[in-house]
């Protein structure tokens, strides 16, 4: 069977600085012809043979100027029509289950998708990079990963029963960086996955499409410019399904 399909553009994004003050972004959501999967995890140990570029030892430094482990307070500024390359990227978590989307929440902003996996179940980096923060905070991620892209991207992993990389560490997509668990605020085991550029959080369906298992396209793209409404967009078109369930049970 061919499932190939020509993709279109699907939407735009747009992201409200309000926490930045003076500082705002579109994020135009691009879709096209996919053929970028890593369909083998085999070849990340072939890649993991390979020099170390000094792409991913100072990644996206095009756009970021610092490396901290502070989780918004990155510092840097994003071109016009920014193209952030989702090109060889790995589902971190073959679960297609969402339990929440992005966006508000319980009077909050839930900057990330909870996804559901179980305690214990892999974790894997979502493209080449370098991890900025290997941290716990028992009020809220638990014990959580940060990596910093070559692609402009971040990703966060939270809630994990375990991290099995350190900071500073150089990552390759599809490699193992955590176990899902139910540790820091957190009412069953899953996953929080977050994408942010410069620490400000895009909402992770526009990009990453748990269901079909799939990025939303081969490329991101970034606009400068401020408007509001489109936030949650694209989580009109999954599950919305309440954090209910609280099953920390083992995967039968
Ligand atoms: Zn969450």
């Amino acid at each position: 069977m061919d499932f190939s399909t020509i993709k279109k553009t699907v939407g735009i994004f747009v992201l409200s600085m309000v926490a930045v003050s003076g500082f705002a972004q579109d994020i135009i959501a691009r879709q096209a012809p996919s053929d970028k999967r890593l369909k083998d995890i085999r070849n990340v140990k072939l890649n993991n043979t390979a020099a170390i570029s000094a792409d991913l030892n100072n990644p996206a430094a095009n756009i970021y100027t610092d490396w901290t482990d502070n989780l918004r307070g990155c510092t840097g500024s994003v071109p016009d029509n920014y193209k952030i390359d989702l090109r060889g990227f790995c589902m971190p978590t073959p679960s297609r289950k969402l339990n929440s989307p992005f966006g508000p929440r319980w009077g909050r902003q839930h900057e990330g998708l909870d996804i559901k996996v179980y305690i214990g179940d892999t974790i894997r980096a979502a493209f080449d990079g370098k991890v900025r923060i290997c941290k716990y905070n028992g009020s809220g991620y638990g014990y959580y990963i940060v990596i910093r892209h070559p692609n402009g991207l971040e990703t966060l992993y939270g809630h994990l029963s375990k991290q099995i990389v350190k900071k500073d560490q150089v990552v390759r997509a599809g490699e193992p960086i955590g176990l899902g668990g139910n540790t820091g605020k957190s009412t069953g085991s899953h996953l929080h996955f977050e994408t942010r550029v410069l620490g400000q959080p895009i909402n992770p369906a526009l990009i990453f499409d748990f269901e079909h298992q799939d990025v939303t396209g081969d490329y991101f793209i970034v606009q400068n410019g401020i408007s509001k409404g489109n936030v949650a967009r694209s989580a009109n078109s999954i599950n919305a399904n309440s954090e209910g369930g609280n099953r920390t049970a083992a995967r039968k």
